[in-house]
């Protein structure tokens, strides 16, 4: 995914936490992190681009490559909470629960990591005093927020799972994130000179103009009930993310069909598949399972840092 989108979605999560409907208890983690994130969110355009613009882990970190393998092993498939999109098309695709290989990538890895990294230099902070040389900013933190938001987003898109090289050819993989990227750009107001949105009254990205895409997902955003579980039998970070993976995976056949291959499939084609869903269906899939995700996340990293405080 390209800049804009990456910026646009961190925002949207903290847009997802705060309009949502939750326990009381859940409120009360939400509105202490989104007043901490409101103070901090200037830094998302360059923070949530940082690992493309400067750590440059491209390959290994923002990818995790399935192939399907043949063969009659027992495999099993992570659960996702039904609201999933990705986990009500996987689980219909011809795919699910047949033999893979992992052909390449640590994205689960790097999102875990990065949730802890955020816990600890929230506990540092906290325990440093004032003035402290090895006390971590909160501008630092939040971008280390934001860099955690990169890796979960990549998950979701369907072609940083799958290992058939969409990226060579007619690029289909760059193709979709040019889309995506120019309609944020297009209908979000975005101080570039600056590298920051300009927000509306409520402190989210300023809307310019009104797309389906959009309209549609700020809706769902509304309406999908918020659970803060990662989903029967994943218990942190990795478990989620595999699971993530994993779904995105039977997505990417889904979108694309095996008989297509990178070769024979240029982009207007791409566009015609239509296989259960429009690409602009699986765009709004795709983007609102991101959104849900990365909320999901940052909650339960705020929630431990909670909970460490209260000791
Ligand atoms: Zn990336």
């Amino acid at each position: 995914m390209k800049q804009y989108t990456h910026a646009w979605l961190a925002m949207m999560a903290m847009k997802r936490l705060q309009k949502t409907q939750t326990s009381k208890k859940n409120q009360l983690v939400i509105s202490s992190l989104l007043k901490w994130f409101m103070n901090n969110r200037d830094s998302v355009i360059k923070g949530a681009w940082y690992p493309d613009a400067v750590i440059k882990d491209m390959a290994t970190s923002h990818v995790l490559k399935y192939k399907p393998s043949g063969g009659n092993q027992q495999v099993t498939f992570r659960k996702l909470s039904g609201t999933y999109h990705i986990f009500q098309i996987g689980k219909k695709s011809s795919l699910y629960m047949k033999p893979y290989t992992v052909e390449g990538g640590n994205l689960p890895d790097r999102c875990e990591s990065l949730t802890h990294s955020i816990i600890d230099n929230l506990k540092m902070q906290e325990s440093e005093e004032k003035g402290s040389p090895i006390s971590p900013n909160d501008h630092h933190i939040a971008t280390i927020f934001f860099m955690l938001s990169h890796y979960i987003a990549d998950a979701h898109m369907p072609l940083h799972c799958d290992d058939r090289p969409f990226s060579s050819f007619d690029d289909i993989h760059a193709h979709i994130e040019k889309e995506w990227d120019d309609k944020v750009r297009d209908c979000y107001a975005i101080d570039l000179d600056n590298e920051r949105f300009f927000y509306d009254k409520e402190g989210f990205p300023l809307k310019m103009k009104d797309d389906l895409l959009f309209t549609w997902i700020e809706n769902e955003m509304s309406n999908r009930s918020f659970y803060t579980s990662y989903g029967s039998g994943n218990n942190n970070t990795w478990d989620f993310m595999s699971a993530i993976t994993q779904y995105s995976y039977l997505t990417a056949y889904e979108m694309i069909p095996q008989q297509y291959t990178p070769e024979n499939l240029e982009w207007d084609e791409f566009l015609n598949i239509n296989n259960k869903y429009s690409f602009d269906d699986y765009s709004r899939f795709i983007l609102i399972d991101a959104i849900d995700s990365i909320a999901r996340v940052w909650f339960r990293a705020w929630r431990r840092y909670l909970e460490w405080m209260k000791g």
